[in-house]
């Protein structure tokens, strides 16, 4: 099992890692993708659009199957565009998921040097522009780890 530790006891990250996004948008579109919502987000979110949270999910949301459960992403445009990327960015860029604002802090990324240079291949700003230190990506990997992800077991019961 691969647990971060490095050969010295060090994570990866203990010195930093450098990221500076540089809104290339290659994170938003083009490709599938899941964006998993939290029980903050969809408080955050649709009180950021005025709307209601019924109509929140059922405009801007699907329900994945990841193994016995069911999770609430948002949704995509046919060619695979987040619903809330335009040409000006994410229209929601304020309140945007955690799991947006975390990227590429994830634990599956500052992982090792491996995992994170593998992630560099689909992200250009990585490895560019300020040091994150290793505090700052700890609170990052801690907020993930706290968050309350919205699972649902069929029927869906949402909304
Ligand atoms: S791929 Fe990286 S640099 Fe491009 S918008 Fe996403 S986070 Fe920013
Ligand atoms: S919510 Fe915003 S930041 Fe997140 S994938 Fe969609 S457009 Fe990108």
């Amino acid at each position: 099992m691969n647990t971060g530790q490095q050969g010295s006891g060090k994570v990866f990250h203990s010195d930093g890692l450098r990221f500076e996004c540089n809104r290339c948008s290659h994170c938003c579109r083009h490709d599938p993708g899941l964006v998993f919502l939290s029980e903050e987000d969809i408080i955050r979110i649709p009180r950021y659009l005025r709307i209601g949270r019924a109509e929140f999910l059922a405009r801007y949301c699907r329900h994945v199957d990841i193994g016995t459960v069911r999770r609430i992403t948002i949704d995509e445009r046919p060619n695979y565009d987040c619903v809330f990327w335009s040409e000006s960015g994410c229209e929601i860029y304020e309140v945007r998921p955690l799991q947006c604002r975390s990227y590429p802090f994830w634990a599956s990324v500052v992982d090792s040097a491996e995992s994170w240079q593998a992630e560099s291949e689909h992200c250009p700003g990585m490895n560019t522009g300020a040091l994150h230190s290793s505090d700052e990506i700890d609170d990052w990997l801690l907020q993930a780890r706290q968050r309350r992800l919205i699972e649902l077991d069929p029927p869906y019961r949402g909304g």
